[in-house]
């Protein structure tokens, strides 16, 4: 069997304005509505919303028994503001895992309560070479010594209140996505990448005509960076979970970002081995370009699953993405092996 085309420019489309619409766990409505509205359009998707705030399609397939679910987050990493500093800065409190210097420099959109925003960049508290000297290189970046400079006239926290800013407004990083020989560059592809792959894998089955084997769940979870995303969302007729997130590239991994990666084992343990064999298998069949890997620091929205007490079979795949949790990379090879890998599952 051959699998259905994938439309590669409209996906890298999607995902160029998934990527640009900001969603830090806590504030993913935005690009939760885009996602709804790509799926809008696709016929015989049923979708409705969690109180947590994910999204959820269900596209009928052939068989009505043992449904099968796919889940990828598009909540990412940011900050919150923690606290406005009398000399109008801001102190944020990390949203996710990353450390501060992945983000140094970097510009910022701060979200106030009205609805506004403000614009602003990340520093250093001692930015200025020519003001500390290079001892700015040996500071240790942390909570305390990294700071929001707002794009506006305030220099003590009663002019920064008048912006409209408060303790608790989101921080979005700016993603600044590049699409260049193939490569897609930016910040947050963990795991926007993969919410562009599950949705396309539903668009190209159904513009082929074809329904999956078994009932199929789509599953845009909301929390997965703070570990709780698909803890909630997936329906109890589900019996297994492809969860779909990035591979971790780097020294020691045999990830790489022209391929797709079953991962066999995190933070959290093994994955389900029967399910792995069976994608192990698909890719196979499917000439599909796929790495195994262990990823050593690094937990899934499949596990918060399994640690919610449910009893599904869990397998985890994605495409390789470069420096992840700093400014990332991958390619379209690795998305399209993603595709093709998910489109081999549901039909399987
Ligand atoms: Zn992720």
């Amino acid at each position: 069997m051959t699998l259905p085309d994938l439309n590669l420019d409209a996906l890298i489309d999607f995902l160029t304005r998934l990527l640009n619409t900001p969603s830090p766990t806590g504030f993913t409505e935005n690009a939760i509505a885009l996602c709804e509205a790509e799926l809008a359009d696709i016929s015989g998707v049923r979708l409705s919303r969690t109180r947590k705030g994910a999204l959820v399609g269900v596209l009928p397939g052939e068989s009505d028994e043992g449904w099968r679910a796919m889940t990828a987050h598009v909540d990412t990493l940011g900050a919150m503001v923690k606290e406005i500093k009398s000399n109008g800065r801001l102190k944020m409190s990390k949203l996710g895992g990353f450390a501060w210097n992945s983000v140094e420099g970097e510009g910022v959109t701060v979200f106030t309560q009205e609805g506004e925003t403000v614009r602003g960049s990340i520093l250093l508290t001692k930015a200025s070479v020519h003001v500390h000297g290079q001892d700015m290189s040996k500071t240790e970046r942390k909570d305390e010594v990294m700071e929001i400079r707002l794009d506006a006239r305030t220099t003590s926290a009663q002019e920064t209140q008048d912006l409209g800013i408060s303790v608790g407004d989101f921080v979005a990083f700016d993603p600044r996505v590049e699409v260049t020989n193939g490569f897609v560059r930016s910040r947050h592809l963990d795991d926007k990448a993969c919410v562009a792959c599950m949705l396309f894998t539903v668009k190209a089955l159904v513009k082929a005509g074809l329904k999956p084997k078994k009932t199929a769940v789509l599953h845009v979870s909301n929390y997965e960076e703070v570990g709780h995303g698909a803890a909630a969302g997936i329906p109890p007729e589900v019996t297994e979970l492809l969860a779909v997130d990035m591979a971790a590239v780097g020294e020691g991994q045999t990830s790489d970002e022209f391929h797709a990666t079953l991962c066999v084992k995190d933070s959290g343990g093994p994955y389900h081995f029967g399910l792995n064999q069976r994608m192990r298998k698909l890719a196979e069949q499917h000439d599909i370009p796929y790495k195994v890997d262990i990823y050593p620091y690094y937990g899934s929205d499949g596990e918060a699953l399994w640690r919610a007490g449910r009893d599904v079979a869990v397998s985890l795949i994605g495409p390789g993405v470069d420096a992840s949790h700093n400014y990332e990379r991958t390619h379209t090879e690795a998305l399209l092996a993603t595709v093709r890998w998910c489109l081999a599952y549901l039909l399987e």
